[in-house]
């Protein structure tokens, strides 16, 4: 399956050309349209091919027309008329070139467009609403046989952002010259072809960790050999403890033993800790090589492995030493999570929670519910509220602060319980925190958000309170130790609402204490009467 071309199909007035535009733009892609390429190929309106010709000799253009465009393209969204698709030989080719998103909409959403828009409608010309509710009535079966994504009540920009959601594919624009994140089950097996169409050179080194490696290395490995690619494979061992100078030192040795060149390739395969270790091995080797990155921990899909983020620990402290070095690629694969362990999984879930709260009240409710079985639904959403902060703010100055929620009190916590309390737990202790804060100086617009967030993390199985034997007076110091860094003042990201939050509130520590003492000794739950 080639990711390269991404059609556009579904009935007449389902919007195909403008959102295909949108997308193009979107994706940085070019945009194409079919029924107009036709138009040039012939010389004359589609009208008046219909009219002249009829449909049969139509359909036979258009055939020969959409053979020569999907040669000739490459990275293009390509908009098609409403029937292109009916015979299966243009099926076969066009699946075979790329994905197809189809949209669809009710008959009133359908008719109200096409009464705008008049031209172009061959086969709606003289009684559009009598046709058109024959046309949907025959071809109903054949658009669902595409999973269509349904267009009404969308607004421009939620549409653009569904369309992305559905096929799976999101670009970030801003750092260099942007690159494409690629979400879809099964992914993995497809590395090798997806490099192709991309156009990465080899040799393609693999870092991964042991624990990777013994579930992903062949599948990894025969992808990349079934592209033709030359490979070597580096297996660091798994944990953040080698996250460090030393593991870096011995990824560059094997950089120069393996004859990794500039133009060659980093592959990235695992959870942060090693997309943070090969991404800044890369940004560093011979001035900085290409790489791109597999996450295979929900921690990472959502989070670590998006918006090139790169570094070691230093003994005083975690990530700082890094930089930013944009991956040429992301590559998601969910079903990777199949083996990831529950609590690995739970730890990711502290930050996919934290995406909910910021941006997306829908996930919320996602991880409220039967959230295992949604996986695949939740990291797609995840992923595209980071995706989108990332996009408006690619190299930290301002908005992409927000992703800190959580982090404030959350960095303290997970460091003063000398890394007990894993990363994901700390966030969601942190979330709590921030929230109580938020309520307690009239941010947050209800005094119940706190309990609603309490209530996710328990269903999850993440914790809700602060351990007794955390030391709150070094929670505080280390909160202020983030203050030296910022130049004077902690500035908190707070929660509003589900769905809503803003960056830029000082916080007097005494109310941090005071918060923390509450997290620490009394239940949120409990005592709103709720367990
Ligand atoms: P993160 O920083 O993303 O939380 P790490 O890179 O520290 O994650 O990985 C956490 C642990 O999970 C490590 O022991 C790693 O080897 C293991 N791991 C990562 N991905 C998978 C997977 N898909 N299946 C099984 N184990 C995994
Ligand atoms: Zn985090």
């Amino acid at each position: 399956m080639g990711n390269s071309l991404i059609f556009l199909y579904g009935p007449p007035g389902s919007g195909k050309s403008s959102l295909g535009l949108a997308l193009a733009q979107q994706l940085n892609r070019v945009f194409i349209d079919l029924d107009e390429r036709i138009e040039t190929f012939v010389g004359c309106s589609i009208i008046d091919i219909f009219n002249i010709q009829g449909e049969a000799a139509f359909r036979a253009i258009e055939k020969s027309v959409l053979k020569t465009v999907i040669q000739e393209s490459s990275h293009a969204v390509i908009a098609l008329g409403g029937g292109a698709l009916l015979t299966e030989e243009n099926r076969i080719t066009v699946q075979a070139a790329g994905k197809v998103l189809c949209l669809t909409a009710s008959y009133e959403t359908l008719l109200s467009r096409l009464s705008v828009a008049k031209q172009k409608r061959p086969l709606l010309v003289d009684t559009p609403e009598e046709s058109l509710r024959t046309l949907l009535k025959t071809r109903h079966q054949h658009y669902q046989s595409f999973t269509p994504l349904k267009i009404d009540g969308l607004d421009h920009s939620q549409l653009l952002e569904n369309a992305q959601r559905h096929l799976g594919l999101f670009h970030v624009s801003g750092m260099g010259t942007g690159y494409d994140i690629l979400i879809s089950p099964g992914l993995l097996h497809q590395v090798g072809e997806i490099c192709l169409e991309k156009d990465l050179k080899g040799p393609i080194v693999v870092v991964s960790d042991t624990n990777v490696a013994a579930h992903y290395r062949e599948l990894l490995l025969d992808g990349l050999h079934r592209s033709g690619y030359q490979t070597s494979f580096v297996e660091l061992p798994p944990g953040e403890q080698y996250k460090n100078i030393d593991t870096l030192q011995s990824l560059w040795q094997a950089f120069l033993e393996v004859g990794l060149e500039r133009n060659s390739t980093v592959l990235a395969l695992g959870g942060g800790v090693i997309s943070d270790l090969a991404g800044f091995a890369a940004a560093t080797f011979k001035r900085g090589v290409s790489w791109i990155v597999c996450p295979t921990t929900l921690l990472a899909m959502v989070d670590a492995g998006l918006g090139g983020k790169t570094g070691i620990d230093l003994p005083q402290g975690k990530n700082l030493i890094g930089a930013f070095h944009a991956p040429q690629l992301v590559i998601v694969d969910p079903d990777c999570l199949d083996t990831l362990p529950d609590e690995e999984v739970r730890n990711g879930m502290g930050e996919v929670i934290k995406h909910g709260i910021i941006d997306d009240p829908a996930l919320f409710n996602l991880c409220r519910g039967n959230w295992q079985e949604q996986l695949t639904k939740i990291v797609i959403a995840a992923m595209a509220v980071k995706i989108n902060i990332i996009c408006q703010d690619p190299l930290e100055k301002d908005r992409r602060a927000v992703l800190n929620l959580g982090h404030t009190v959350g960095h303290a916590l997970e460091v003063a319980s000398g890394f007990q309390l894993k990363h994901g737990e700390a966030i969601g202790v942190g979330l709590l925190a921030e929230t109580k804060i938020a309520e307690q100086i009239g941010v947050a617009y209800t005094q119940e958000l706190s309990a609603s967030i309490c209530e996710v993390l328990f269903h999850i199985g993440l914790p809700t309170r602060i351990p007794a034997e955390i030391d709150l007076d070094e929670v505080i110091q280390l909160i202020q130790q983030d203050k030296k860094r910022a130049g004077g003042v902690v500035r908190f990201a707070l929660p509003l609402e589900i769905g809503k939050a803003e960056i830029g509130y000082q916080v007097d520590p005494s109310l941090v204490h005071k918060v923390l003492t509450q997290l620490q000794t009394k239940h949120i739950l409990k005592e709103k009467g709720i367990r």
